[in-house]
């Protein structure tokens, strides 16, 4: 979501006449975008603005801005007279920068944090650098309160962009030769087009219609809005992913409550239920977090059940970190924090085994592959994603960036598959068999 963000910030600035410099030493003005989700986010922040200290030493000019979340949250402290920073800009005030930015350089310090309940930049197309994948945002904010979450009072109300816009700008990158483009918002499962009245599923079936080779995803959906017409419009379409995100928190009713997830486990496991049946290849992965205020070891093992039954390909596991102003911090933070480690580890140690198992299970299937780029590990190699989201390597060959490429799967371990290609031609994906 920030790499979204990142790119209006950049779109904004570009109409100003800026210019992006790819070296930190050469920069006039410098500006980090936050997360305030969890404290060592912020905590890394603090960090790289300690490096700029130094390069003020050799460029006084320099303006140094922070922007997002932490911005919105942590003002008075960033903005202290003898912090570096020079302007504090929350996440709907981006079309000020120009003007932020101006005043700065002639001295002045400037901070514009207000929310709004209308801000969605919708006329505003991001500037991205050509590529194979992006992330396109189609709503901003979040109602859900969820009482351990900063995010509803960081980023402000939901609000959703147009469907006509989010599919224009989709238009424009398959002309620029992207190959798939992921729609963000923190709960895309209430989207709702105010002037039109569509729904998610309009919004991503509208979206897998324009190209049938453009792979679609999308993240984050909230277990309890997913409706029956959003697993049918996945079915529905070969080019939306069969993978869908969907955060679960904690496998205990009680926790759930305290959480105000708004779902129970009976019907998240429901949920599942339905989503498996009516696409039977479908990748499921999902958010845990460790150590929520009077989690027990009851509430643990009840976490360790769910992942066991549901058998998810992926998680992302977090230990919990109490959020100033939510509800959730005025229940204290009474898990030990080793106590909190040791949960993790064993959620984490136990899903990388389900991993692992699921990968194993892959080994001699062939799989298609969206070819993204050289491989992180070695230079030798390129990777890619199935349609599931699952990482594969393979030797570069003759194999180009931007192609879909059918792999047969030689080896896997927890995280990536590795795979050799087969000389039949990838399929581009049928758009419809609704
Ligand atoms: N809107 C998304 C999540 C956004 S934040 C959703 O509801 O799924 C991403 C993840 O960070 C959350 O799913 C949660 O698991 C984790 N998270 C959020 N606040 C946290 C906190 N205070 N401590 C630990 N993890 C947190
Ligand atoms: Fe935070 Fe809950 Fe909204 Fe996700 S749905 S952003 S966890 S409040």
């Amino acid at each position: 979501m920030n790499v979204a963000d990142s790119e209006v910030v950049l779109s904004v600035l570009d109409s100003a006449g800026y210019v992006r410099t790819p070296e930190l030493g050469r920069a006039d003005v410098i500006l980090v975008n936050t997360c305030a989700v969890r404290e060592n986010a912020e905590q890394r922040i603090y960090g790289r603005l300690g490096d700029f200290r130094h390069i003020r030493k050799s460029n006084p000019g320099v303006v140094v801005g922070v922007l997002g979340c932490m911005a919105e949250r942590l003002r008075k402290d960033l903005m202290a007279s003898d912090s570096s920073v020079d302007i504090v800009v929350g996440p709907d005030e981006y079309r000020r920068l120009p003007e932020l930015v101006d005043q700065a350089i002639n001295g002045e310090k400037g901070i514009a944090v207000r929310l709004s309940r209308v801000e969605n930049y919708d006329d505003i197309v991001p500037l991205r650098t050509d590529g194979i994948s992006a992330w396109v945002s189609v709503m901003r904010g979040c109602d859900k309160f969820c009482t351990f979450c900063v995010v509803p009072f960081t980023r402000g109300r939901e609000r959703s962009r147009s469907l006509p816009s989010v599919t224009r700008e989709i238009a424009g990158l398959l002309e620029r030769g992207f190959r798939e483009v992921t729609l963000l918002g923190q709960n895309v499962n209430s989207y709702r087009d105010e002037d039109g009245n569509h729904d998610f599923a309009d919004l991503l079936g509208s979206v897998a219609h324009l190209d049938p080779s453009l792979r679609v995803r999308f993240t984050t959906s909230h277990p309890q809005d997913m409706s029956d017409k959003l697993i049918a419009t996945i079915a529905a379409h070969g080019n939306i992913c069969n993978y869908i995100h969907l955060p679960v928190q904690s496998g205990s009713d009680r926790i759930l409550r305290l959480m105000n997830r708004t779902y129970t486990r009976r019907h998240y496991l429901d949920l599942v239920e339905r989503i498996r049946r009516q696409i039977p290849q479908v990748s499921l992965s999902t958010d845990i977090i460790a150590g929520f205020p009077t989690e027990t070891d009851i509430d643990h093992q009840q976490t360790l059940e769910l992942i066991r039954d549901i058998e998810y390909d992926g998680a992302f596991t977090f230990k919990y970190s109490p959020r100033e102003n939510t509800k959730a911090w005025h229940m204290g933070d009474d898990v030990p924090d080793n106590v909190k480690i040791a949960r993790l580890n064993e959620i984490i140690d136990l899903q990388r085994r389900i991993s692992f198992r699921r990968n194993q299970a892959m080994i001699g299937q062939t799989v298609e592959v969206l070819i993204e780029g050289s491989s992180r590990k070695s230079a030798e190699d390129f990777s890619g994603r199935t349609d599931t989201n699952k990482m594969v390597v393979f030797p570069k060959g003759q194999s180009e960036i931007g192609q879909f490429r059918m792999f047969r799967i030689e080896q896997a371990n927890s995280a990536t598959l590795f795979g050799s290609p087969v000389e039949t031609e990838a399929h581009v994906p049928i758009a419809v068999n609704e």
